[in-house]
């Protein structure tokens, strides 16, 4: 065969990338879209390896979901950028000893050529990058509207630290007390932070969910991260202290603690506060401080990870008061032990040993009254004796030693006791989250400084807006070091600045934001790039978001996403923004592993995309990819796979080139023809790329089989492939005849009357399992059936040379074949 007239991916995808470019195709017209569809996909952190197959999984997985929208004549806004900022990039340059203002360009570099090079419908005027001073001028910005409406505040508090890294690090980035990222024990420390008071908005961020067309594993990782719980705060007056005037002062109206479990107040024997409870050094006796002293040492030594751990030994030392139990009037021992956090409910709890486990084992070490409250109703003489374990379930549980709530279901005993106690001013019911405030502050160099100033005078200042950006200046040794402070703090030139309100000497915040505010708003940058005035445009905001369909991993469907949504929250509220939840939709992908295993530099099992795409081409490599799997699931990549896409890109090449018009199609082929338009819609739709691509193979089957040539079918094959090999099917495209882009063509029309075949397929069991499927005209007799599924292979191989002992037969149903 001439060169010129086969299949030649290396020069065809070259040269549509360059037609692309130079007619604008991926450039959709921002101010005057029709039906605009804003298609997102989770932007790359620029690593020095460039993009590895999974990122090209996800990327190309988005990619064919915007291709195949803008065929239904969606105006399609597909843009891509950089997370370039972030203790990754900054790492990464420590160890190869460059800085990452010089590494991370070459990076951008390296990840745009491959981006380009796998056929991703990008609109390259408005990619952006976290780092460029044009963007985060902008996060300042955010960071300064948070500030001003008191949603930004300044506290000390306990952080896990890295003394390796000498970084905070988030509670998630501590595995098993360690650092994730380079294993060295964590120590807490308490440090002076910035916080975004996110948990001001927790019952809107869990009421959304229900309304929001996302993953359900997404949402209910969502659900269980902000964690709402009810319960009841209860104050426990400190036993033989003077009432102080108007309960004022710290400790002033007792110990108060949240407990889910008010039903079981008449037996908290003991109470327990965190070490760091600012009450601990006022209540603690005279003869018990050496001791305290020693644990609350101990205790701030370690990571507010391990001390989370339930299974391990509990410690605790008495503190030498007493509180009064609210409802029975006892005496209370009052201790402190570690696990118990001063970051969950108020830092203090009591303690029901009968009824918890945790607390009934720090009863049984240190000799603690256990004093039961709940048992089993039944015969009306429940069992008031104290338990060998902790009974921890309610159900069908009623209370005892409970004065006059005894009886009474533990249901109703937690809103009865609650009420009773809010009547007399000791208590309230309260729901609680488990979300803390978002910790922004990283005492690190690469990121955007966060724009405050420190006047001795006026406090702090923030950066009046006109002076953004605050530059990251050019720092030579960007090391942190052990003080807690970031390196910035040593560059004099640029900490010491003059207060924006009175002119004195002053000096700046030397603390970077968070990575994740870079990414909470990226996508209300991309539209409005080209402002250079203002973050995002109005009318360009207005008319593309929020985001139509979001696909991205699910390693972010937990952080990134909350503070996304949080930060549109806070921006509509301020005026900026008209909605508040930024992602209508979102999918997450599935993971590749290689033959079987999970990817990785040890196992040399790292598929790398480059070398794929310059054998088979991008198109090949994309529809293997594709091929694997649902894209919410994944799948497994193997090499010899590969080739099976290829020969059918082969095939439809060859068919390109050999159309004939005007004959007559056979009425088999045209119900085939109309079913498989609207099955690879529908597949596509639903992310079954696998199966869309399946029926476009089965299709193509389906013509040759028929003999056929006709240019209509062939036509209609080709546009439903652009999605998959966008190069591909626009050579294909021109050498139809055609001069515009195939993704002008449209999705093919199917017409519904025509796609109800009056043949079926039925599934074939042999000895009642399902082991394959044949086509036969609906309500085929028996005889016609079995006579088929035999001609099958696969029915063949688990018939074997056996007669069948019995044929189960149900009329366009199934077929079960019997063997001996
Ligand atoms: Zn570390
Ligand atoms: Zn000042």
């Amino acid at each position: 065969m001439p060169p010129d007239n086969s299949y030649r991916p290396d020069q065809i995808e070259a040269k549509w990338r360059a037609r692309w470019a130079e007619r604008g195709t991926n450039q959709p017209d921002l101010d005057h879209p029709t039906r605009p569809f804003y298609n997102l996909m989770m932007f790359p952190y620029p690593s020095a390896e460039g993009l590895h197959v999974g990122n090209m999984f996800a990327f190309t997985g988005s990619d064919v979901y915007g291709r195949f929208k803008r065929l239904q004549g969606h105006t399609v806004f597909e843009p891509i950028g950089y997370d370039a900022f972030g203790i990754h990039s900054e790492n990464y340059a420590l160890k190869v000893g460059k800085h990452p203002a010089e590494l991370i360009p070459q990076n951008i570099a390296n990840f745009r050529r491959q981006l380009e090079r796998i056929g991703g419908m990008f609109d390259w005027r408005h990619a952006l990058s976290t780092t460029d001073p044009e963007y985060y001028k902008w996060t300042q910005w955010i960071f300064l509207q948070l500030l001003k409406a008191g949603k930004a505040y300044k506290k000390k508090a306990g952080v896990n630290w890295c003394p390796f890294d000498k970084t905070v690090l988030a509670n998630e980035q501590v595995i098993d007390g360690k650092c994730e990222r380079c294993g060295t024990a964590v120590e807490q420390r308490f440090l002076e932070q910035w916080f975004f008071r996110i948990t001001d908005y927790c019952d809107r961020l869990l009421a959304n969910l229900d309304g929001l067309d996302w993953s359900d594993t997404t949402r209910t990782a969502q659900r269980n991260w902000l964690g709402r719980s009810e319960g009841a705060e209860i104050t426990f007056p400190l036993h033989g202290l003077p009432t102080p005037r108007s309960g004022e002062g710290p400790g002033g109206g007792g110990i108060t603690v949240f407990t889910t479990r008010p039903d079981t107040l008449y037996g908290a024997t003991f109470m327990v506060l965190a070490p760091e409870h600012p009450l601990v050094a006022q209540l603690t006796t005279a003869d018990r401080k050496a001791e305290v002293d020693a644990y609350v040492k101990a205790a701030a030594a370690q990571d507010l990870v391990s001390r989370k751990v339930g299974d391990r030994e509990k410690t605790g030392v008495f503190i030498g008061a007493h509180a009064t139990n609210p409802v029975t009037g006892k005496p209370v021992p009052v201790w402190i032990a570690d696990y118990v956090l001063m970051e969950y409910g108020t830092g203090a709890i009591m303690a029901v040993p009968a009824h918890d486990e945790r607390d009934f084992a720090f009863a049984t070490k240190y000799a603690l009254p256990i004093v039961r409250v709940l048992a089993e109703s039944g015969d009306g003489r429940s069992d008031s004796s104290a338990p060998a374990e902790a009974i921890v379930e309610t159900d069908g549980m009623v209370l005892v030693n409970s004065g006059r709530f005894d009886g009474m279901a533990a249901e109703a005993a937690m809103r009865a006791i609650t009420q009773q106690l809010a009547s007399e001013g000791r208590g309230k019911a309260v729901v609680q989250f488990r979300l803390h405030d978002w910790c922004i502050s990283r005492q690190r160099y690469w990121g955007p400084p966060i724009p405050v100033i420190y006047c001795d005078g006026c406090g702090a200042v923030p950066v009046p807006e006109k002076d953004l950006p605050v530059l990251l200046p050019a720092l030579e040794d960007f090391r942190p070091d052990d003080s807690g402070i970031s390196p910035l703090a040593r560059h004099e030139e640029w900490y010491y600045v003059p207060c924006p309100t009175c002119g004195k000497r002053a000096r700046r915040e030397t603390d970077v934001s968070d990575t994740f505010l870079d990414s909470a708003w990226y996508y209300l940058r991309y539209p409005s790039t080209e402002f250079h005035d203002r973050p995002f445009d109005k009318t360009r905001t207005k008319t593309w978001c929020p985001v139509t369909t979001y696909i991205g991993g699910n390693e972010h469907a937990v952080l990134h996403l909350l503070y996304s949504r949080f930060l549109a929250m806070v921006l509509k509220d301020l005026g900026h923004i008209e909605f508040e939840e930024p992602f209508t939709r979102f999918r997450a992908h599935g993971l590749i592993v290689k033959d079987g295993s999970k990817m990785s530099k040890s196992r040399g099992n790292v598929v790398i995309p480059d070398e794929y795409i310059a054998q088979w081409g991008a198109d090949t490599f994309r529809m293997y990819l594709m091929f694997l799997g649902p894209l919410q699931e994944g799948g497994d990549f193997r090499d010899a796979g590969i080739n099976g896409p290829r020969r059918f890109l082969d095939r439809v090449w060859l068919m390109v080139g050999d159309t004939t018009t005007g004959g007559e199609i056979p009425k088999d082929l045209v119900t085939r023809w109309h079913a498989t338009k609207k099955k690879a819609a529908e597949d596509i739709e639903g992310l079954r790329y696998n199966t869309a691509i399946a029926a476009l193979m089965e299709f193509v089957n389906a013509i040759k089989e028929a003999g056929s040539r006709d240019r209509a079918l062939i036509q209609d094959l080709v546009v439903m492939l652009a999605p998959f090999a966008p190069h591909f099917a626009e050579e294909c495209w021109e050498r139809l005849g055609h001069t515009t882009t195939v993704f002008d063509a449209g999705w093919p029309k199917w017409d519904e009357s025509l796609v109800v075949s009056d043949e079926i397929e039925l599934p074939v069991q042999v000895n009642g399992k399902t082991r394959s499927k044949v086509v036969v005209a609906r309500g085929a007799d028996e005889a016609t059936v079995l006579a088929a599924a035999l001609r099958d292979e696969t029915t063949k191989r688990f018939v074997g040379e056996k007669l069948p002992k019995k044929v189960i037969y149900v009329s366009n149903r199934l077929l079960n074949i019997v063997v001996g």
